[in-house]
This record gives structure tokens, sequence and C-alpha cells, in this order.
């Protein structure tokens, strides 16, 4: 058969098809199609020869086995939970996989090639401007690595950190392709700066407290001879109602560093629960301002009263919480009201406030751990960003939950809801 073939192709036949399979494999690799096709064309000429069938059969698994490679590969690249970003030498991208669609909320098809900078340049830490050229300024085949962390602005308004990692390969001193891998580290910087205001803000807790009472001991031990009864009771009281306030912030943490470490419910709570009037609870926790002369609060209880199996000093500790909050994050001059009725089985109390309110997306993560919303009124009212925290995991604890919300108006309304007794009996006790 290799007679019908030119005798000089008939020479070269062996060595010729063992570049042949190591060519379509690299070639495979960068253009599959178009060489698949030109192996499709070359097919007959290369079966004419006899001495080359089996060769030609060897390319077309190795073809096969590139093509299920080619595939994983891309199934990698597309599925990986980093962002990862190929750019060209000219600075645009050639692959955008899916992470970096749900990171940034730019699709594929706009982001393929477009320049580097259009897309993932922004300030770092320090406010200057990374750019490619700047980032790469200096870059050589002996060190092709470099790594930035950038503020990028996303729609609505909301910004993140993105971790941006390059490798590039080189020819000669040249790059010719840079791989970039991004993680959207915005958890995790506002996580560490959470901790540095928490530490910021407990130190400022505790020592608030702290300076009174040294100075009132102090008085009492130079002067508590000559001091008259009422005013050296006066001082105590201050004294008291201080120590009080520092052991209750202590508790907090301690609370709050339990449920992280063993995780939320009654038993690590310690939680007693007992059949409870959440009117009665609500009436004795709002007692100290309901007697303010400047009348804010006011008690809007139902009829009846609304029994629950509860832990009536938890209890009691969330609404004292609320309550605090709806005074520390409205307007003195505001009213302050607190609703109680039955709803579907629930248990309802509100406390409405007409404040500034919470933020549309920060009424989620204001329940978080230390977080505080980032605003003049927050940042001027004490506190630790664990009182809600806490208020939700106890209602929790209890079957029930906390939810804030924004009036229509102006300002926030915060609803505890727990089952009613019956419900709960009801849910025991199957009827019969
Ligand atoms: P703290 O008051 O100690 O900061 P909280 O966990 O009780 O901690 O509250 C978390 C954050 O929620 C507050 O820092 C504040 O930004 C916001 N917040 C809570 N209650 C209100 C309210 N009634 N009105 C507006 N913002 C509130």
């Amino acid at each position: 058969m290799t007679t019908a073939l030119p005798s000089r192709l008939g020479q070269l036949a062996v060595p010729a098809a063992t570049c042949l399979v190591a060519m379509v494999a690299v070639l495979l690799l960068l253009e599959p199609e178009g060489w698949l096709l030109t192996l499709a064309a070359l097919a007959p000429l290369v079966l004419a020869s006899g001495r080359i069938t089996s060769v030609a059969a060897t390319a077309a698994t190795e073809t096969e086995r590139l093509r299920q490679e080619r595939a994983v590969l891309e199934h990698v690249v597309r599925l990986a939970g980093d962002g990862i970003v190929l750019l060209g030498a000219d600075g645009r991208v050639r692959l955008w996989n899916q992470a970096m669609e749900r990171i940034t909320e730019v699709p594929a098809g706009d982001a393929l090639g477009r320049r580097y900078d259009d897309l993932l340049a922004g300030p770092d830490a320090s406010g200057a401007r990374v750019t490619l050229n700047r980032l790469l300024d200096g870059i050589g085949p002996d060190d092709p690595h470099r790594s930035a962390e950038i503020r990028i602005s996303m729609a609505e308004g909301l910004e993140h950190w993105l971790c941006c990692d390059h490798s590039l390969k080189f020819e000669g001193r040249s790059w010719t392709m840079d791989v970039v891998t991004v993680h959207d580290v915005t958890r995790m910087r506002e996580v560490e700066r959470a901790k540095a205001d928490f530490v910021a803000a407990v130190s400022h807790e505790l020592r608030t407290p702290i300076t009174p009472i040294k100075g009132y001991v102090e008085l009492l031990r130079a002067k508590g001879e000559s001091m008259s009864e009422e005013l050296r009771q006066d001082v105590l009281r201050t004294v008291a109602e201080r120590t009080n306030h520092m052991a209750r912030l202590i508790e907090d943490l301690l609370l709050a560093s339990r449920i992280s470490s063993e995780g939320p419910g009654a038993v690590v709570l310690g939680l007693r629960l007992e059949p409870t009037d959440l009117v009665e609870v609500t009436r004795r926790a709002a007692a100290d301002y309901l007697r303010e002369p400047t009348r804010r609060v006011t008690l809007e209880p139902p009829p009846q009263p609304l029994e629950i199996s509860a832990d009536p000093l938890r209890l009691s500790q969330i609404l004292v919480n609320l309550l605090s909050n709806a005074h520390k994050y409205s307007p003195p001059d505001t009213p302050i009201r607190v609703r109680l009725w039955r709803d579907d089985g629930w248990a309802k109390v509100a406390v409405i406030d007409q404040g500034l309110g919470v933020p549309a997306e920060e009424l989620e993560r204001i329940f978080d751990k230390f977080h505080r919303v980032e605003d003049p009124m927050t940042m001027t009212a004490s506190g630790t960003g664990l009182g809600l925290y806490i208020a939700r995991e106890l209602a929790r604890a209890m079957g029930g939950e906390v939810e804030a919300s924004r009036s229509p108006q102006r300002g926030s309304t915060f609803t505890v809801r727990l089952p009613l007794a019956r419900q709960i009996a009801s849910a025991v006790v199957p009827s019969p």
C-alpha cells in the first residue's frame, strides 16, 4: 500500500507519525476543534499507509484522552470555589470562571476581552489605586508572583474586598499569561475590624463605670465618717449600680462565648422554663422606663394574659435590651411603644421607636455577634454589639424568635415572638 504514496513520505512515515502524536496533543489543548478537523482531513491519507495505521489508532486514542482531560480541566476551572481569571499579555481577560461571576456580579460574557484594570483595579487598604501595571512593576521570571487586596464597588453601592493572587508565565523576559486567583475576603476583614472595635468597645464599657466606682470608694474611705447618712446611701447606690452594669457586661461576654463554643440551646444557656405571663414580665421589665417623668414609654397590653413557657429572668433580659436600645438609638423626645398581642399561636411583644431606624441591608446583620451599624448615632452611644445576638439566642432557646423591621414612617420595630402555652401543650399531647 505504501507504494501508492510518494516514496519520500513512506521513508518518513514512522518518525513523522511519532511527532504527529506529540504535536496533536499540544495543538489539541490549544485549538481542539480546528485540529480535530485537520486530523480528520488527514485521516484518509494516513490510513493509506499500512505502516502507520497503528500510529493513527494511537493518535485517535490520545486525542480522546486529551479531550476527556480537557473536559475535566474545564469543569475544575468553571466550578472552582475561588475566582479564576486568565489574562493575556495585553492585560485583557481570556477566561472568567463562574466564581468570578458570583464574586463580582459581572457575567463572563461581559468580562471576556476587557482590560483587567476596568474590572479589578481598585484602592488597597492605604487608599492607593492598584492597577495591573503598578502591581506587576518589576516582576520577572525569577519571582513571577504578586498579590494585592483591593476594594471594588458593586451594584447598589456595596463594597467588597478581594484578594488577587497573580502567577505569571514568562517567555524570556516577557510574560505571556497571568493566572489570577481571586478570593472574596470581605467577611474576614469585617470580622477583623469587628474584633478590633469590640476590644475598644469593651475596654471603654468597663472603664466607664470603674472611674466613678474608684472615685466614690476613695471618697467613702476619706470622708465616709463625716458624711450624712443620706449622702452615703446615695454614693453606695451609685457604686452598686455601676458594679451591676459591669457584672451584666461580663455576663454577656461569658454568655456569648458559651454560645459560640457550645452552641445555642436551653441547656447551654442554663434556662429554667416555667409557666409565665408575657404581659407581666414585660410590665416588670419596663417598670423603670414607665416611671420616667418624660412618659416616653407606653404599654399596650391585650385584655388577657399571654401564657407562655419561658425563663422569666432571661425573657426580661431580652426586653430590657430592646427597651434600652430604643432609648439609645432614638431622640429623647420621641415616644416608644410596647405593644403586646396574640397572633396565630404566638405571644408577641413589639418595641416600636421613632429613631433613625436600621438600614434595610443591616436588619439581619445587627443580630450578628459584635455587629454595630456604622453611623454617627450608633457610634456615639455606648455598646458592644452583643445585646441583640444574645437576645435572639435566648428567644430561640425558648422556642421563639426576635426580628427587626423598619417602620413605614420612621424608626424601628423589634418583635419578640414565643409560642403560647396552649400551643405547646397541644403540640406535645396530641388531641384525641
Ligand atoms: P449595642 O447596642 O450594644 O451596640 P445590640 O446588639 O443591642 O448592641 O445592637 C446592635 C446594633 O443594632 C446597634 O449597635 C445599633 O446599630 C443597631 N440597633 C439596635 N437597636 C436599634 C434601634 N432601636 N434603632 C436603631 N438601631 C438599632
